[in-house]
Parts: structure tokens; sequence; C-alpha cells
């Protein structure tokens, strides 16, 4: 497919639509394989963060064979005291976590440090179980301890665009995945 521009820059296609469909598909399966003991006890509670995982949620849970949940957060970072650095909190959780099998859906994982920090706020609601499905991960830029239990596709450390995922607000309706390109 051909080159695409959003502001001043130019990405080349890297995942096809038909691919990105396909292990959203196997992923499904996967998932659905997994809970399938949950059935006729508790559903399954999945959580997609806004905004980049939108389109990755919508498509997986559309394909999953079992009885689950949806709702969409955002994370919010601020500046905390000293001692704590970094803050992230989540604005619009309103579903009780305690007990529940839950599921993150994130667009892509990078340095890990959104989830590492996130991850033990939700541990204090005390679900039953807490598992992260990603569509993409860049192992070489991760540098925070994360048990990632499904990752669509493992990518290089370079910038990505398209299927929910922005360059500056731009590109989250594109049906493929693009890199930036080489040269830039
Ligand atoms: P972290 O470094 O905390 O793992 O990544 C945080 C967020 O940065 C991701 O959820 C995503 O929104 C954004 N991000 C990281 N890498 C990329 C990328 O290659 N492309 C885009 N569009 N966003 C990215
Ligand atoms: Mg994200
Ligand atoms: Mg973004």
């Amino acid at each position: 497919m051909t080159p695409v521009t959003l502001h001043d820059k130019t990405f080349d296609s890297y995942l096809s639509e038909q691919t990105i469909k396909e292990r959203v598909r196997e992923l499904a399966a996967q998932i659905s394989k997994d809970y399938a003991g949950n059935k006729g006890k508790q559903s399954v509670l999945f959580i997609g963060i806004l905004n980049g995982a939108f389109m990755f949620a919508s498509d997986l849970f559309k394909e999953l064979s079992i009885d689950a949940e949806i709702s969409f957060i955002k994370l919010a970072s601020y500046s905390g005291t000293k001692s704590t650095g970094k803050v992230v909190t989540a604005i619009g959780l309103d579903q009780d976590l305690f007990g529940r099998d839950i599921i993150i859906i994130e667009d892509i994982v990078d340095t890990g440090k959104t989830l590492h920090e996130f991850l033990p706020k939700l541990q204090h609601s005390q679900p039953a179980s807490l598992r992260i499905a990603t569509l993409l991960h860049k192992p070489e830029a991760t540098q925070y301890e994360l048990t990632l239990d499904y990752v669509g596709f493992a990518i290089p450390n370079k910038f990505v665009v398209g299927y929910g995922l922005d360059y500056d607000g731009l590109g989250r309706n594109l049906r493929e995945i693009y890199q930036l390109s080489g040269n830039e």
C-alpha cells in the first residue's frame, strides 16, 4: 500500500488490515479458550484504555465466544509528590473490580511505564485475576517489569500509527498500521 503523510511525517505500510484481522481473531480464540471455565459463573470484564485501544478493543470483543463485559477508561498522568513521582489515575472506572476476572486492553506497550504504574492501583481493588492484552509490544523499548499475557505483534522500536494509534491526533482511522519512514 502507498505511504501516508500525517502532519509533517511520512509513514510506510507495515501491518495490513488482513494481517491484523487474523491476529485479532487468534487472540480472541485464545482468550475464549482460557476463560471458557467462567461460563455460568462470572463473566470476564475487559477494560479498554482510551484513546488508542478503541479499535482493537472493539474488534477483539466482537470475536469473543465467552460471556464478557467491556468498559473503557482514560489514564491521566500527573506529577505527585517527590516520593511518589508520576501518578497515573483512571478516569471513568465505574465498575467494582472486586473478585472479577479482568483483562486490560492496550494498543501498545512501549516503555511499559504506564501499565507498570497503573496495575498496582487496580490490584488494590482485589480482582480475582488481572491480565493484559496488547495489540503491539516494543520489546526493545520496554524498561519496566510487566507480564504481557496476550500480545498481537512484537514490533521494532519505531513509531507506528493507524488502527487506533495516532500521531498528534491524526491517523487513528487508518485500517492498517504504518511505521515512520526509515529516512525520517
Ligand atoms: P508506555 O511507554 O507507557 O508503555 O506507552 C504509553 C503510551 O505511549 C502507549 O499506550 C501509546 O499511547 C503511546 N505510544 C508508545 N509508542 C507508540 C507508537 O509507536 N505510536 C503511537 N501512536 N503511540 C505510542
Ligand atoms: Mg495506550
Ligand atoms: Mg497518542
